[in-house]
């Protein structure tokens, strides 16, 4: 029966994200917050540590998040099956240079979709109504990755089948995207530093962005909103006056050479 092959589909989708939240979130946590805490606070972003009533929010966020994400995927396969979508499965169709190039596309377009759809949810009764939900969390965990208020589950979700629907692209490309979405995601709501000192002011590198630059949109609200790269924010001067500072700050406590480090050593 056909609607048997949706819930089929939505029960697969909804298990394959749920894994990946599970461990993208749930292994970094578990390191960083409960296994080697004493040794990781100094390079906590800011120093202090998670209420458990926040990180229960994040997480029961983030699964309401993935049932939408599920529905929309859903839809999706509706759209495929129904010759709706460019979703192509066999490689020599496209070639191999265009698969490659796929990737870095799909996350490019991804990165202008998120900052510009970001900022949309930062205009006042967006934010109020909708937005506020992500923003609940002031110092974020990896479990935040996904807390998101429904509708805006669905505009972050609404990006993939959108894309298909005129740009071809490989199920293995889409594969390679997804993971690499997870992994900065959670990176960005980590709490905790791990890119090496300069990386900010690196000429290649500080186009690529860093925890503190996502854990300082959740503490000041109205500055860096960008996803995975650190043009959008640098062409609108939307990054926070003081990122690379703080960022070399907490490279500074983590190494152990700042002065609030030396002094509550002393
Ligand atoms: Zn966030
Ligand atoms: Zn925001």
């Amino acid at each position: 029966m056909e609607w048997q092959v949706y819930l089929d589909k939505f029960i697969a989708s909804g298990g394959k994200n749920l894994i990946r939240y599970a461990l993208f979130a749930g292994i970094p946590y578990f390191i960083f917050y409960v296994l080697f805490q004493s040794k990781t606070f100094r390079m906590k972003i800011q120093q202090k540590v998670p209420k458990a009533k926040d990180v229960r929010r994040e997480v029961l966020y983030s699964l309401s998040s993935i049932v939408v994400f599920s529905i929309i995927s859903m839809f999706t396969f509706h759209m495929i099956q129904s010759g709706q979508s460019a979703l192509y499965g066999d490689m020599t169709e496209f070639g191999q240079v265009y698969f490659w190039l796929s990737i870095p596309m799909l996350i490019i377009l991804h990165d202008a979709w998120f900052y510009w759809t970001h900022r949309a949810m930062h205009w006042k009764p967006l934010f109020k109504y909708v937005h506020l939900v992500h923003h609940k969390s002031t110092d974020p965990t990896p479990w935040a990755a996904f807390s998101f208020h429904p509708f805006e589950a669905i505009i972050q979700g609404a990006y993939f089948p959108l894309l298909v629907l005129i740009i071809p692209v490989h199920p293995a490309a889409v594969l390679t995207w997804i993971l690499y979405q997870f992994a900065l995601n959670v990176g960005g709501h980590l709490g905790f530093e791990v890119f090496p000192k300069g990386f900010t002011k690196h000429k290649v590198f500080r186009w690529h962005n860093t925890a503190t630059h996502h854990n300082m949109h959740h503490k000041y609200f109205s500055c860096n909103y960008s996803l995975y790269f650190n043009v959008w924010d640098r062409l609108m001067g939307t990054n926070h006056p003081k990122y690379d500072e703080t960022f070399e700050e907490v490279c500074a406590r983590r190494a152990g050479t700042s002065e609030s480090v030396n002094s509550q050593a002393a």
